[in-house]
């Protein structure tokens, strides 16, 4: 399959030229949006407009990048992966030929500028892919929302020029990255964590160790917080990178799990790993400074996941209910008590992705999107849920049974409210900043 990537760079060298109006404070107006062909988008485009006389632009519009984004991986993800869902779901494996197409499609490094070997893309644009991914398969989904949304961004935002000219181009191309913050003693309160740092004439020695880590067992790339300073507490953090093959670290048992599990997640031990001076990342002490951005800015990608998982399940039930299957004489469809839950369950996958774009576009804006990322993962993850469950439903047996995806959407969603902040978590940073807004 040709190179995603490449077949894109005119445009989005055409997007980057009008980049500066589009990031104006307090508008989401600016994109110059084409009529997608997915389902949602409804209005037609608006090529040519001066960008200072357009009026504001319905959340779920997207840029010409975008919309090819959304397109060519919409097809890539039915003619590559959706074959493969079932056998990679049974195996709880992925299929490394997956991994090496989305490297090769540039999806590994949707926002690494060009000049490392990404597809220079901007946010958005790699929301956009995660979403359609989840549409087919989740587990890819996380792959390349863990990768582009927590690992690449750690490296641009807080790598040395050093470390970005070493790592990036590997990490658009060839080598899978992992982010490591959890671990047995630090869940949700993730800096109280145990693992620690201590400097040596060459760098640094780390000990200790890591759980639930996603994409653990593909990865050659991990970005690990330890304490380097627990006197000071959470200040202490900081953020290392460490590779695979580096003395002491071990990928040791491989999680079986309930969803999404062709997701590898697994626990990591270090065993005074020695990590060089260089794989410092970003400043000491930083790390739950970076750890908390990064999580802000991920929640958004969950939220994608999240639709795209609910999406997937509503359409491939409804092309059941609405095609195949007969009761009473009639397409089970065709009965107003299932049409209404159709009908809500769209109405709410349609409210979890304004919810989630508007997010995106808040962050691509430079407007504090903190709350908007949280409610994003919090709606979604319910909706997902909600709809995956119903969907299920809608088929009878068939959708009980392995057969079809409708079990495993339902599977996969749950992991929605658990990682990147449970939803309870989620719901303590909305009243948070409610409080603080509505405190006089
Ligand atoms: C499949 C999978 C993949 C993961 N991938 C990664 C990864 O790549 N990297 C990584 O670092 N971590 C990863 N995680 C870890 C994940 O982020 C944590 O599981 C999550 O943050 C919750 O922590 P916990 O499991 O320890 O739950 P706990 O923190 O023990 O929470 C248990 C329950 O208590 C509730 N609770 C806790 N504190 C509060 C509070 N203050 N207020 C109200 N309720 C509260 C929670 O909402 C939850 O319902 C992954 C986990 C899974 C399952």
């Amino acid at each position: 399959m040709r190179s995603f990537v490449r077949a894109l760079r005119p445009a989005v060298r055409r997007s980057q030229a009008v980049s500066a109006p589009r990031i104006q404070r307090g508008t989401q107006a600016g994109f110059p949006a084409l009529q997608c062909g997915r389902p949602f988008s409804t209005t037609h485009t608006r090529r040519d407009a001066s960008l200072a006389d357009v009026a504001p632009t319905p959340i779920t519009h997207f840029s010409e990048v975008e919309t090819a984004m959304a397109e060519t991986v919409q097809k890539f993800a039915n003619d590559v992966i959706l074959p493969k869902v079932r056998d990679m779901d049974e195996a709880e494996q992925m299929d490394p030929a997956v991994v090496e197409q989305l490297f090769e499609q540039g999806l590994m490094g949707v926002e690494i500028p060009e000049e490392y070997g990404g597809a220079g893309m901007n946010f958005t644009a790699a929301i956009v892919g995660i979403e359609e991914l989840a549409r087919v398969d989740p587990s890819v989904s996380v792959m390349v929302d863990v990768h582009n949304t927590l690992v690449n961004t750690a490296v641009l935002k807080w790598g040395s020029e050093a470390l970005k000219k070493k790592y990036l181009p590997r990490l658009a191309t060839n080598t899978v990255g992992s982010f490591c913050l959890s671990e047995p003693v630090s869940g949700s309160d993730a800096f109280a964590l145990a693992t620690k740092a201590t400097e040596t004439e060459s760098g640094f020695k780390i000990s200790g160790g890591k759980m639930w880590i996603t994409n653990s067992m593909e990865a050659e790339f991990f970005i690990v917080f330890a304490n380097l300073d627990p006197s000071k507490g959470y200040r202490g953090i900081t953020a290392f990178i460490m590779e695979k093959g580096m003395k002491g670290l071990s990928i040791a048992k491989k999680e079986k799990k309930l969803g999404i599990k062709a997701s590898s997640t697994c626990v990591l031990n270090f065993d005074d790993v020695e990590v060089p001076k260089e794989n410092l990342l970003g400043e000491k002490g930083q790390g739950y400074k970076y750890a908390i951005s990064l999580l802000n800015e991920g929640r958004i990608g969950i939220g994608a996941q999240m639709t795209g998982l609910a999406l997937g399940a509503w359409e491939n039930a409804v092309k059941y209910a609405w095609n195949d299957r007969k009761q009473f004489g009639k397409l089970v469809g065709e009965f107003q008590g299932m049409q209404h839950q159709i009908a809500q369950s769209y109405t709410e996958i349609a409210a979890a992705r304004a919810l989630v774009y508007n997010a995106a576009h808040k962050k691509e804006a430079g407007e504090d999107f903190v709350m908007d990322a949280a409610m994003a993962k919090l709606y979604a993850s319910q909706v997902a849920g909600r709809v995956s469950s119903l969907a299920v439903e809608w088929m009878g047996g068939m959708g009980f049974v392995r057969e079809g995806l409708a079990e495993k959407f339902f599977r996969d969603s749950k992991i929605g409210a658990i990682y990147e902040g449970t939803s309870n978590i989620q719901l303590n940073t909305i009243a948070k900043l409610l409080q603080k807004q509505y405190t006089v």
